[in-house]
Formats: structure tokens, sequence, C-alpha cells
């Protein structure tokens, strides 16, 4: 089943349009019927296989009839039958894989044709005077389309037309038939071959809407699964500033965290704090505050592009970053990289002491967890070491493992 399920996909407009404006003629619109086509192949060929088989057994058998009602043309049937359609039949499935669907389906409408044809020539070079009855063996390929493979309704309307043709049309060259026989088969065939194209009809039409519908199912699981991400990705990020939020750092670190048990590669933490952002928002108003946090976002994001490491935002105007296999020198380094990034942005801030702009403090921690008992002992280190930033006088990096306060920048 095709369709990507965008609620402008075309598909989709069309298996709602067909459903509500039906198919009464058997045919979709022509991407709709290509599509549909294309979903029934592999089935059809099942079918079609298995019935060729069938019609091998079934046509042979008739030689009971032929030897029957027709014993003078014994030679001819089983040349016919046993040879030449057989033959046919045999490497038409042997060469099945060569066929498209569509050729596959018009060998049946070609096949049921010959079968009718050998039907007639035995009955009409036959001089026995059961010849004219033994025509009703033409039942048979009606039969055989209607059930065992259940030809689409157009083509097993044509065969029946073909077939039933057939049927008058020998009833002119017979020599002498019973016409009260002969009208009551005639009345047998085109009797057969109403129920059969009645419920080759019907079985089709609910077959196509059996198709539709559970195209409609598809495109509806399609939307569910995109509207689940979306609600995903939208619980997991942060309105304001399009980071993560504080609930996928969090899942985040403790699966990080698991992986470099394993890997023993360091973790590192980076926790960023905006210097006298209370300041920033009584002067400036809080609009502006949330405008300067979503800048400050985006000079996260562009400095701490590595894959695999995560942006979030902690809380208010806290931010976080966790980078996998970092080990100190190299946090330092990226901390150093977004602090720059910040200063360089240069917004205004009137109110902060010294730097008259909006500037950045950074606590960086990084350690390998099979020496560190737990996330949160990580975290709690580089708090201290943004707390120590932040005495000692804000607009700066400095780091501590965890335990342990190592070094301060600039
Ligand atoms: P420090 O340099 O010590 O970090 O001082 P500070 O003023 O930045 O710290 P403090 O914790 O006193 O103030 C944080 C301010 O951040 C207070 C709060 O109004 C503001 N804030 C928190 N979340 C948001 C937000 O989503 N939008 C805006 N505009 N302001 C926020
Ligand atoms: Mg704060
Ligand atoms: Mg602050």
């Amino acid at each position: 089943m095709q369709g990507s399920g965008e609620p402008s996909d075309p598909f989709k407009a069309q298996l709602d349009q067909a459903l509500k404006e039906g198919y009464a003629w058997l045919r979709f619109s022509p991407s709709l019927e290509a599509a549909y086509q294309r979903d029934k192949a592999p089935e059809r060929r099942r079918t079609l296989e298995r019935g060729g088989l069938w019609l091998v057994v079934m046509f042979n058998l008739l030689l009971v009839t032929d030897w029957m009602m027709v014993p003078d043309q014994m030679g001819l049937a089983i040349g016919l039958r046993v040879f030449f359609f057989t033959g046919i039949n045999i490497v038409g499935l042997l060469l099945s894989d060569y066929f498209t669907p569509r050729w596959r389906e018009w060998s049946v409408v070609g096949m049921s044709v010959l079968a009718a044809t050998i039907n007639v020539v035995l009955c009409l070079n036959s001089t026995d005077h059961l010849a004219p009855p033994y025509l009703i063996a033409l039942v048979m390929v009606l039969l055989f389309n209607g059930s065992i493979v259940r030809t689409p309704f157009w083509k097993a309307l044509l065969i029946d037309a073909l077939v039933i043709g057939m049927f008058f049309g020998s009833l002119f060259l017979l020599e002498a038939p019973q016409w009260n026989v002969m009208l009551s088969l005639s009345l047998i065939l085109v009797s057969t071959a109403f129920f059969t194209l009645y419920s080759s009809y019907v079985l089709e039409h609910e077959d196509r809407t059996n198709w539709l519908m559970q195209g409609q199912e598809h495109q509806l699981v399609q939307a569910l699964n995109r509207a689940n991400h979306q609600l995903e990705r939208l619980s997991r990020s942060d309105a304001l500033t399009g980071l993560a939020n504080r609930r996928h750092f969090d899942e985040f670190l403790a699966q990080l965290w698991q992986r470099a048990r394993q890997s023993g590669r360091a973790i590192a933490l980076l926790m960023m704090d905006v210097d006298h952002f209370k300041a920033y928002n009584d002067r400036y108003g809080h609009p502006q505050g949330d405008t300067c946090l979503r800048q400050l976002g985006a000079v996260l994001r562009r400095q701490l592009r590595r894959p695999g490491d995560l942006v979030a935002r902690f809380g208010g105007e806290e931010f976080v970053a966790v980078l996998h296999d970092a080990p100190l020198p190299e946090a330092m380094a990226a901390a150093e990289r977004v602090r720059l990034g910040v200063q360089e942005l240069a917004l205004p801030h009137e109110d902060a002491p010294g730097s008259r702009q909006v500037t950045l403090s950074v606590g960086v921690s990084s350690c390998a967890p099979q020496r560190v008992a737990s996330p949160e002992a990580l975290i709690a280190a580089a708090d201290a070491a943004l707390y120590q930033a932040k005495s000692q006088g804000r607009n700066r990096v400095v780091a501590t493992v965890p335990e342990a306060p190592l070094e301060a920048l600039p």
C-alpha cells in the first residue's frame, strides 16, 4: 500500500473519493487502479498458478466425456488435450516468471477461449448422435473462471460472451441437433454465465472495498504515528529555545552513563548560567528576556554541534550540555567556545557590572563513569564549578572533577 499519509497526499484523497463515490464499474482512477493491481499481483499470481495446475487435471479428465460422447474423435481429443493444450499450459506455467501481471490475466482469457475452441472442434467434427449435447462441456470453462481462478469481472464477461457466442454459432453448424435439448442446454449455459458473473462482480467489488478500507486504515496508522512522534518530540523539547528539555536531558544522561560505564570513556557536563539575568529582565522586560534566552540557545547549538552531544535548557536561565567521550581539557575548550560565543554576540546589558553586556558563566566537570557513583555526582560537581565561576566574578569557565576542584579559567 503506497502513499505517504500526509493530509495533502493525493493517494489518500483518491482513496477517500473512491469510497465516497463508489466504483460500480469496478475501476478506480488510473493511479489508484495501478496501485490496486500492484498490491494484488502476488496473490493473483499464486491463484493463477494453482488454477493452471487444476486446469491441466480437469481438462484431461474430460477425455472420459470425449470417450463417451464423441468416441470417433478420441485420437484428435488426445492430441488436442494431452499434447497441445496441456503442453501450452505447462510451458505457460514454467515461463510464469517472465509474465507481467497484465499478461498473466490475459493468458487466462486466451486459455479459456482455447479450451472452448477445442471442445467446439471435437463436437463439430464428430458424427456421433451425442455430439450436439457434448457442447455443454463449455459450461466448465465458465465455472473454472468463476470459481478456481476467480477471473476479474470484465475479463470473465468477455470470456463468457465469447463462449456463449461459440455455443450459439456452433448450433448453426451442427447437423440435425435436437432443438428441445439444445434449448435446455443453452439455458443452462446462459444461467451459469449469469450466476458466475454475478458472484464475480460481487466478489471483486468487495475485494476492492476491502483494499480501499485497508488503505485508509494504513493512512490512519501513519497519521497517528506521525502525531505520536510529534508529541514525543514536543514532550522532549523546550518550547522557548527549541533545545532539549530537562526530561530529555535526564534520560539522555542516564543512557549515556550506562554506555560509558561499559566503554570506560569520559562524560563531561557543562552547566551554564546567564549572568545578572534578573537585572536584565528588570531593565528590558520579560519578553526581551525571552528573546535573549532564545539567542543564547542558538549560540549554544552553534558552538556545541558535535553529533551525539546534547544541549538542554536545565531550567530558568540555566543551560546544560552533555558531551560524550570528552575528558576535562576538551570539555573546558568547548565551554570556553560557548562563553566566547555569547560574548561575541554582544547583547547590551546596561545593568551588568563591568561588561555591560550579556555574559555566561560555565561550570565544567568530566569523569569516567566507572569511577563516579552516579550522574548526580557529575551534575553536583559541574554545579559546584558554576558556583565558583559566579563567585570568582562571572563570565568565566571553572572546571572540577567530581569530589576534587581542579583548575579555573581564565
Ligand atoms: P546570577 O548572575 O547570579 O546568575 O544572577 P541572576 O540574576 O541571573 O540569577 P537569579 O537566579 O537571581 O535570577 C534568574 C532570573 O532569570 C530570574 C528570572 O526572572 C529569570 N528567568 C528565569 N526563567 C526565565 C524565562 O523563561 N524568561 C525570562 N525572561 N526570564 C527568566
Ligand atoms: Mg540561575
Ligand atoms: Mg543567572
